[in-house]
């Protein structure tokens, strides 16, 4: 069999070895008799399992011992809410950054809680770009500042963190497509949040990386299942959390650490993204409109120069074993992702069907 490489933005490609790993353990997890998704998630075995995650991802990603690990439920999207709830902590407005369907969605929600301050937006120019930091307008009394690293829609990343030393704002990150892409400095942030079905592992679990300081307060009527304070106090543990998913984000983790870290998945994230980046600018035939400095190395979006052929494109594409190419309905054109699982061969083969493509609709 031909191999499939799957640019699906999420839930998307996960490491063939872990879900090789999942299958032989699917029935019987290391002699326990049980499959992981039979097992209480108090009993021993799902604990031990629960507690490796933590301490993988822990040392994976070095977070420091100040800032709690949560293991939620809800997507992302949940914390669009969470986030205001938990972290206004009595101020009045919150600031955030607007690039594109992920941060609009994010702020929306936001003013269900406090008045949110749009401290800078690149709405102006369909959100093809990264507002740097010098054009700004931050509210000094804003509880804290949210923006999306890498909008996985748009394609737009941002290449550096925001500095906001000399201020007491705590930087929040959605960074659900961008999480373990490449080393983070945990410590720049008040809290960073990811769902995991991007980058770690299938959908289901959101990992909260929060400050310690930070949580504790909320605003009236928040539902316990809302309060990051009860989840800390819980180990995650207050309900049921998605035991399965963070057995396969465990594996994933693990898979990780064996291929050398975050700092050698940046190297190969580098490669893949600038073997697609370097062809698409060398073509008219197709077009990538994020601006050069803010591409994000895990969405490519890139339209064709006749849509008319969109369809023929992914049509032909399937037959190559290139599979999800079709661009987000909001957007149209093609989008690949290239994700952490997706191996630099993947991209290859994609460049070279797109250039066979061009060539023979030239
Ligand atoms: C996918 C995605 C979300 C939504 O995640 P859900 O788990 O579906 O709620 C939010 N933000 C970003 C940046 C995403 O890529």
């Amino acid at each position: 069999m031909e191999p499939i490489y799957n640019f699906s933005a999420g839930p998307a490609v996960l490491p063939k070895e872990v879900l090789q790993q999942a299958r032989d353990e699917m029935l019987d997890w290391h002699g326990s008799g049980m499959s992981v998704m039979e097992m209480s998630h108090r009993g021993k075995e799902f604990m031990s399992i629960a507690a490796r995650l933590e301490t993988d991802l822990r040392e994976l990603a070095s977070i420091p011992p100040n800032y709690k690990v949560l293991f939620l439920s809800g997507g992302a999207s949940s914390q669009f809410a969470m986030v205001p709830m938990n972290l206004v902590r009595g101020k009045k407005s919150a600031n955030y950054i607007n690039t594109g369907q992920w941060s609009t969605k994010a702020l929306k929600e936001a003013k269900k809680y406090c008045a949110v301050h749009v401290a800078a937006s690149s709405e102006d120019a369909n959100f093809t770009y990264a507002p740097t930091q010098d054009k700004w307008n931050i509210d000094p009394e804003g509880a804290y500042l949210h923006y999306t690293p890498n909008e996985t829609i748009g394609g737009v990343e941002f290449n550096w963190i925001p500095d906001l030393s000399g201020t007491d704002i705590p930087l929040v990150a959605d960074i659900s497509s961008a999480f373990m892409s490449r080393p983070l400095d945990v410590s720049r942030f008040g809290l960073i949040y990811a769902g995991t079905q991007k980058n770690v592992g299938p959908a289901g679990l959101c990992i909260v990386i929060v400050r310690e300081d930070l949580i504790g307060t909320t605003v009236p009527g928040t539902p316990t299942m809302f309060d990051y304070k009860i989840h800390a106090d819980n180990d995650s543990m207050y309900n049921t959390p998605p035991t399965y998913a963070m057995y396969i984000t465990g594996l994933v983790v693990e898979w990780l650490k064996q291929k050398g870290g975050l700092q050698a998945m940046e190297k190969i994230n580098i490669a893949k993204a600038r073997l697609l980046y370097d062809f698409l600018d060398t073509t008219d035939f197709y077009h990538c409109p994020v601006a050069k400095p803010d591409r994000s190395r895990m969405n490519v979006p890139f339209t064709l120069k006749d849509p008319g052929l969109d369809e023929e494109f992914l049509k032909q594409a399937r037959t190559h074993g290139l599979i999800q190419l079709k661009g987000h309905r909001s957007v149209g054109g093609m989008r690949a992702s290239i994700y952490n699982a997706m191996p630099l061969e993947g991209v290859k083969v994609l460049v070279e069907f797109m250039k066979e493509f061009a060539s023979n609709h030239a």
